[in-house]
């Protein structure tokens, strides 16, 4: 409470209660936060906002703050709907030079020195003069238009999204114009992390209920309840990360009746739960000793959690909780063949993979890729898809997360069916001695899978923990036994000219991996070798489409020097042999040295669609993987890289 801020935040004039909120209070906000890069500063510059919001609410009304939030991290609605922010910088350019009377080059020359649309924007419209005053921008103005534009599609679509960014530039004033660009780009760049938005979310529920039952909580009592109410928060939030629902039940019930009124829904795709990675069974004994376990297949496919409603809808979504049910139709005509009777809803967690349909042998991933993404017709279908179910999280009315894992497989087991070909069980073995999890494994390659995921069976230790990557699920790669090293997720974010043949594409690639905290890119390694020239030409013509004049404000280039930027936004998987610490690149820079660590030897595995670029390894697994690189090293008794 005592980083409390709201007069600061606030704005003079024009924001009594039952207003919509004012955009312009907003972007002030956003400019505070954009100032400090102190992460308790900008949560309670945030909190104090919120507050102002749900002070100035009518009674009833849960829209302006749902609108509120929603701007604050730059969405329109959950995930799963998939109505994304995203303008291309073409589109940009051509807007803010019809708003503002600049001609195209003027404004070009601008980004190149600027090195950001949404300065461009705010610098046209300070050296633009105006006869009338606008009528001041509101948030469910900016929140309707933003809307509406991303989801006009087709044909006509262009000139109607550069008319509705030119009439909404046209109003803007001050700070404004910058982030409505920002928005429309898809990225807010104000460094405030969607985990630090729940965060200040929960707080200002908890200081708007004090303020409304006048009942003050000593200091200590205080920051305990801000604390608690955080943490439920953000535990409600992975279990059902729709803020239309969770905002008008907060405002109702408050953060104590949340976990009542907000629970596991079918249709609404939770985050799933993700596996630490490990290298040896040794590790796996160390950290499962006189626990029960479990060794699953990890199959080589693509994560499909599937719902059904009670009205009897079924829907599969993506490890990004993007709706599936269009690219797999094949597996939507084939689901309702494995359900039981008793399955009336349900939520499961399950791996699609490739078959051969004659021998009903696993094919690898790349097999499964060869899908088109959309629009899939179930006649043209070539490879086709089994389901292998790994958990029960729902059913029929009752969310199943907090039961132990032996009673979630048990219940999978009795309300669902084998169908050969179409549908199975993952295959597991609860046997815990080494002897038995080495044949195990290798049992699970011969079978086409990538390794075993190892998992805790019983007692808290074997709930499911949404969006967690847990220590209670641990994966055991064939990869990591070879000692040919792990495997990454990082985004495209630069490109270099090839040589010789290879002039007319991309030879070789800069590669980032994503800071959720800090919300920005950080730069770890320059790929370059092992593409064939068929994929050069694919990679060349999946990213020329994202080539940016400048890095994107939230790419922490370092030494890096591609002659391309791109729109963070493509995600591949690469392999590493090794890492070492770097001058040139960023990532993880102060978590074990000051220098950043870079992958020596980057190879390429594949696309990962699956993933967004926020989905991207973090720096401090980063950090971890290199530690531990560095610790096996000292116990071989070689000596440690660097440079
Ligand atoms: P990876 O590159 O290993 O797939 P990831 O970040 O996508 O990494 P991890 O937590 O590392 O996810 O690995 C778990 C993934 O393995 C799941 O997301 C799922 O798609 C897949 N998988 C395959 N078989 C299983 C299984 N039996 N239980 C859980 N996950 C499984």
């Amino acid at each position: 409470a005592a980083l409390l801020k709201t007069s600061e935040v606030d704005i003079q004039g024009g924001w009594e209660i039952g207003d919509p909120v004012p955009y312009a209070a907003l972007a002030k906000v956003f400019a505070l936060i954009e100032a400090t890069t102190k992460r308790l500063e900008k949560t309670s510059l945030l909190t104090s906002f919120l507050l102002l919001v749900i002070r100035r609410s009518a009674p009833g009304d849960s829209k302006s703050l749902l609108q509120t939030i929603y701007l604050c991290i730059n969405k329109l609605c959950p995930d799963y709907i998939g109505i994304e922010l995203g303008i291309g910088e073409s589109l940009l350019l051509k807007a803010i030079g019809e708003s503002t009377g600049r001609s195209l080059a003027v404004v070009k020359a601008d980004l190149k020195k600027e090195g950001d649309l949404g300065l461009v924007a705010k610098n046209s419209k300070n050296s633009q003069r105006t006869l009338f005053k606008p009528k001041p921008l509101t948030v469910p103005f900016v929140f309707a238009n933003l809307k509406e534009i991303s989801m006009s599609s087709g044909h006509s679509s262009q000139n109607k999204k550069v008319s509705i960014i030119t009439k909404m530039l046209a109003a803007c004033q001050g700070e404004e114009a910058k982030y409505i660009v920002r928005s429309l780009e898809g990225k807010l760049r104000i460094g405030n992390a969607e985990r630090s938005v729940l965060v200040a979310l929960a707080h200002a529920a908890v200081l708007a209920e004090q303020e409304h039952t006048n009942k003050r909580l000593s200091k200590e009592k205080l920051t305990l309840r801000l604390e608690q109410a955080a943490e439920i928060m953000k535990a409600i939030y992975s279990e059902l990360p729709s803020y239309d629902l969770v905002i008008p039940a907060l405002l109702d019930a408050g953060i104590d009746g949340l976990k009542e009124k907000c629970k596991l829904t079918p249709g609404v795709p939770l985050k799933p739960m993700l596996a630490k990675p490990t290298k040896a069974i040794g590790e796996v004994l160390d950290r499962f000793e006189n626990k029960k376990f479990t060794c699953e297949y990890k199959y080589d496919g693509e994560r499909a959690q599937v719902h059904k409603l009670p009205d009897g809808t079924v829907g599969v979504f993506s490890r990004n909780s993007e709706d599936m049910s269009k690219k797999y139709p094949d597996l939507m005509d084939q689901l309702p063949h494995c359900m039981q009777d008793t399955a009336k809803s349900f939520v499961f967690d399950a791996e699609a993979v490739a078959i051969d349909p004659t021998s009903e042998k696993l094919l690898p991933f790349q097999e499964l890729s060869r899908r088109k993404r959309k629009d899939v017709k179930v006649e043209d279908i070539q490879v086709r898809v089994c389901l292998f179910a790994f958990d029960l999280l729902y059913l029929n009315g009752e969310s199943l997360l907090q039961r132990p894992l032996v009673e979630r497989r048990e219940l999978l087991r009795q309300h669902f069916r084998v169908v050969p070909g179409e549908f199975a069980f993952a295959k597991s073995s609860d046997g815990d001695t080494t002897e038995e999890i080495q044949s195990f494994l290798e049992e699970s390659v011969k079978d086409g899978c990538e390794g075993l995921m190892i998992k805790m069976l019983e007692s808290e230790a074997s709930y499911y923990e949404p969006s967690r990557r847990s220590v209670n699920w641990l994966k055991l790669k064939k990869d990591y036994l070879a000692g040919v090293g792990d495997s990454l997720d990082l985004v495209v974010v630069g490109g270099y000219y090839g040589k010789g043949k290879r002039t007319n594409v991309y030879g070789a690639f800069l590669l980032a991996c994503y800071d959720a905290d800090g919300e920005e890119y950080q730069t770890i390694c320059k790929i370059g070798t092992g593409f064939s020239e068929e994929a050069l030409q694919q990679h060349y013509e999946a990213l020329k489409p994202l080539e940016l004049t400048n890095p994107r404000g939230d790419i922490k280039v370092g030494g890096a020097k591609p002659d391309v930027w791109f729109e963070p936004q493509i995600v591949w998987e690469v392999l590493t042999a090794d890492l070492s610490l770097s001058p040139i690149y960023t990532a993880a820079q102060g978590l074990v040295d000051e220098r950043g660590v870079s992958l020596r030897f980057p190879r390429f595995l594949r696309i990962r669609d699956d993933k967004s670029a926020d989905d991207a390894t973090g720096p401090e697994q980063i950090a971890e993987m290199y530690e531990r690189q560095a610790l096996a090293q000292s116990k071989g008794g070689k000596k440690k890289k660097g440079g």
